[in-house]
């Protein structure tokens, strides 16, 4: 059951985690697009942050569906639409209470809905090749789940590195992507932990 504590706790755990790790997603920006992205992300997560209280009265598909709209208001850049996307489109489908099977179900309609934004898949070096191993991860359960959920977004990240980028500022690179990280997937692994984080 999804109460309005642990909306809270979600928004709070994200938000801070993001905006702590702005300077690091701008750094990663700077290597292989335009140095923005932490300064995107942070912008955008502090006016969830702001609304926390408001935003936590919500059924949880609506304040789903409000975070997504504030990240499209806010972000900007092509992050902003794509995480934008991503909660409007768990917002669509998710309530109160949930199984993580539903959660899992969404989560999968909602990377669709990305890739379907993005022109993008998996293998391009963005925020879906962290996504989509986070829901195999989500889809197996079991126990010990928060600490696989991390370690599966950690290890999706790293494997960025060698990634050639398809899509997004640093596919203008082309071979000169390789090497970095890729800043939305370095995001994308920040928000999952923050998530785990509230799940243990
Ligand atoms: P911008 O590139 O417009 O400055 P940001 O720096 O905020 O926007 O976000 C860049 C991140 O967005 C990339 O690191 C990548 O993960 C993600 N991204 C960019 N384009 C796409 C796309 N078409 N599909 C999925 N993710 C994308
Ligand atoms: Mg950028
Ligand atoms: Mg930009």
């Amino acid at each position: 059951m999804i109460d309005r504590d642990i909306r809270k706790r979600l928004i709070v755990a994200v938000a801070n985690r993001i905006i702590a790790g702005a300077e690091e997603l701008t750094d990663l920006d700077r290597a292989i697009g335009d140095g923005d992205h932490g300064s995107n992300m942070r912008r955008g997560f502090e006016a969830v942050l702001a609304a926390a209280d408001v935003l936590s009265d919500k059924s949880f598909g609506e304040y789903l569906t409000a975070v997504g709209m504030t990240l499209v208001m806010k972000v900007g850049g092509a992050s902003g639409p794509l995480y934008g996307t991503l909660f409007l489109s768990l917002g669509k489908s998710l309530a109160d209470d949930v199984s993580r099977e539903q959660v899992a179900d969404a989560f999968a309609a909602a990377i669709e809905a990305v890739k379907a934004r993005g022109k993008s898949d998996v293998g391009h070096k963005t925020m879906l090749d962290v996504f989509h191993p986070v829901l195999g991860a989500l889809r197996g359960g079991g126990d010990g789940l928060p600490e696989r959920l991390k370690a599966t977004a950690r290890r999706a990240a790293e494997d960025t590195i060698p990634m050639k980028a398809i899509r997004g500022r640093a596919s203008f690179l082309g071979e000169r992507s390789v090497g970095h990280m890729d800043p939305g997937a370095r995001s994308s692994e920040l928000i999952v932990d923050a998530v785990a984080d509230v799940m243990e």
